[in-house]
């Protein structure tokens, strides 16, 4: 492990801690040799007791690497890979070890969180399989976009998969995020075919996610599946822009407002409409 590393804790407070170039000193042909076999990983961060990613009280791993680039995004620290910090498979496994009995005890469980989980796939799948055969319950909150990269077994390590969805529009999707839908959906179809639990997650941006009609079609297209367990409508907030600037990004939402009691209730109330547990 690169010297400067050694000492940068893995747990923060929380995963808004901007973390930059901690992977900087891997070489290149180390960052490959990780990416195929799952050895090494490359982690923002780890918090505790989460209480909004997945059900009860959850450990979460943040992984570095992203390869969408949303204008909402609060965390673009993490689209870089190689801001992460360097983790063997096994260091990341014995950080969960460490809570096993805990988050058995309290129904909680284990979150891989981004970024984007799936850009280190089989890293990915050797920690959520070494933690879902611990008997802690696995979540992966993805986009969905290289879901493709699990094999049929591989997803049943995965107890929940937290899914993503930014839009339903293919140009609202590619404005937003800068790539196409169309993987996302066939992830979705895809989990709805093997019955794998799913709670959809929905960032709302006043003037950009909030058009009735395109979120109309997700909430059809969310009970149409028949494995979508519940709907979290995730109001968009402020709280990463510092990261932008500091990073030297361009921020083009300085001037959007987070959305209002209302509109995050005529949303929500779209959902329920087709008859999905939302929130
Ligand atoms: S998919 Fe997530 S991590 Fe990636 S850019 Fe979008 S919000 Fe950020």
């Amino acid at each position: 492990m690169p010297e400067q590393v050694k000492d940068v804790p893995l747990h923060t407070s929380n995963p808004y801690e901007l973390r930059v170039d901690l992977g900087r000193d891997v070489p290149e042909t180390d960052v490959r040799t990780a990416l195929r076999t799952g050895d090494l990983g490359f982690i923002h961060s780890y918090t505790t007791g989460s209480t909004v990613d997945g059900p009860g009280v959850r450990v979460v791993a943040w992984t570095s690497g992203c390869m969408w680039r949303c204008l909402y995004c609060h965390n673009p620290d993490t689209w870089t890979m190689t801001n992460g910090i360097p983790v063997s498979v096994a260091r990341a496994v014995d950080e969960v070890r460490k809570y096993q009995h805990g988050l058995k005890t309290m129904a909680g469980g284990f979150t891989l969180s981004g970024g984007e989980p799936l850009m280190q796939h089989r890293f990915a799948v050797r920690l959520l399989t070494a933690v879902h055969d611990m008997g802690v319950h696995t979540a992966l909150d993805t986009n969905g976009y290289y879901g493709d990269k699990l094999s049929d077994a591989e997803l049943e390590a995965v107890s929940l998969v937290l899914l993503d969805l930014k839009a339903w529009d293919p140009e609202r999707h590619k404005r937003l995020t800068g790539m196409d839908v169309a993987p996302t959906k066939a992830f979705a179809e895809r989990l709805a075919a093997r019955r794998r639990p799913v709670w959809l997650r929905y960032v709302l941006v006043p003037g950009l996610t909030d058009d009735p009609e395109d979120i109309k079609r997700i909430a059809a297209f969310a009970a149409r599946l028949g494995n979508v367990e519940r709907v979290d409508v995730l109001p968009f907030h402020q709280m990463g822009r510092f990261k932008w600037e500091r990073l030297g990004l361009t921020y083009t939402l300085q001037d959007t407002p987070s959305p209002s009691a209302e509109l995050i209730a005529s949303t929500v109330a779209i959902y329920k409409a087709e008859g999905l547990r939302a929130f």
